[in-house]
């Protein structure tokens, strides 16, 4: 059996980890250190002291950080993963995080004979605890292979983007286009109120129609419309999830206004609410810029 270390075990490294435990033995570590303790608990695993510790033993080590900053800061030092990584291991990255670092992560380590790859994920929380995650994996076909039996635990569509660093500009355009339709159906649906037409009769319309989206079909009704807002994913980490598509719009060469501008307004909501906020909050700010309640 494969041993696996976790590192990061927030709101979706968690249920992500839970599975692992259930196929595979495992051992996790977490900066707070008391829910690496509680967890290996939980499920019968064994909690590392740092990542050193963790990546001892370990065939695949994974990690689910907020930013690639956070990932590649893990690295180093007598406490780091390179302190403790096995011959031959395996990082995979489950952060959404940013293709630039993820390239100069996989470089630094091949040499030294160990594998990269980048595995972000969505489906959310719900998802994670029912194994039911998209997973988009870059790197090289043979540490996809390696990697995809563990991925299998949390994952249940695990595709291979392309070379290191392409699974999370897959993410990051993913989660920009969720942003994007965050901002134009909460602007449209302010305007709309505004106007007369209360809130639930306009999505009865929309979502038999042409702007129908995952936003107005599910999270407005099931979510916005209740003031549910679970803080299962952070306002923050879609902002910076949008940021890094801006980015690699700019880097690919493609004038990308649509996405910058949804970056900029997801930053100016982060800055008003806070770094805890929850995802959907961003129709508050455009809420209170309009004068009107869309949940009312
Ligand atoms: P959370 O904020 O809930 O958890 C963050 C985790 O990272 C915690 O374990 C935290 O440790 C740890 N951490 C934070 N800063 C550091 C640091 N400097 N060094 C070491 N560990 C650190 O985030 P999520 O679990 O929601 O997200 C993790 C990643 O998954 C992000 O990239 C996010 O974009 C992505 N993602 C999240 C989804 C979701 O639904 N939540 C869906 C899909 C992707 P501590 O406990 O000590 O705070």
């Amino acid at each position: 059996m494969t041993p696996v270390a976790f590192l990061g075990l927030g709101a979706i490294g968690r249920p992500m980890a839970v599975r692992v435990a259930a196929r595979f033995p495992l051992t996790v570590w977490n900066r707070t250190g008391a829910r690496a303790t509680e967890l290996a608990a939980e499920v019968g695993a064994r909690a590392a002291a740092t990542p050193r510790e963790a990546a001892q033993g370990a065939a695949i080590v994974i990690t689910c950080l907020p930013t690639s900053a956070e990932v590649e800061a893990l690295l180093d030092g007598p406490d780091g993963l390179l302190a403790g990584l096995d011959p031959g291991a395996l990082l995979v990255d489950c952060t959404s995080g940013d293709p630039a670092t993820s390239r100069r992560i996989a470089a630094r380590l091949e040499p030294l004979g160990f594998g990269f790859v980048d595995a972000p994920v969505s489906g959310g929380t719900n998802g994670a605890e029912s194994g039911t995650l998209t997973v988009m994996v870059g790197g090289e076909p043979q540490l996809f292979d390696r990697a995809a039996p563990v991925l299998a635990a949390f994952g249940s569509r695990i595709v291979r983007m392309g070379l290191v660093g392409s699974g999370h500009a897959m993410k990051a355009v993913n989660n920009a286009l969720l942003a994007v339709n965050i901002l134009a159906v909460g602007e449209g649906l302010a305007a709309l109120v505004k106007a007369g037409v209360p809130a639930r009769t306009a999505l009865s319309v929309l979502n038999a129609s042409s702007g129908r989206s995952f936003v107005s079909d599910t999270l407005v009704p099931e979510r916005v419309l209740p003031g549910a807002f679970p803080k299962t994913f952070k306002l923050s980490l879609l902002q910076k999830d949008a940021g890094i598509a801006a980015g690699l719009l700019r880097d690919t060469g493609v004038s990308g206004p649509v996405i910058d501008l949804a970056w900029r307004l997801y930053g100016e909501a982060r800055a008003i609410l806070g770094e805890d906020a929850d995802y959907l909050e961003a129709i508050k700010v455009i809420e209170q810029h309009a004068g009107v309640e869309i949940r009312g």
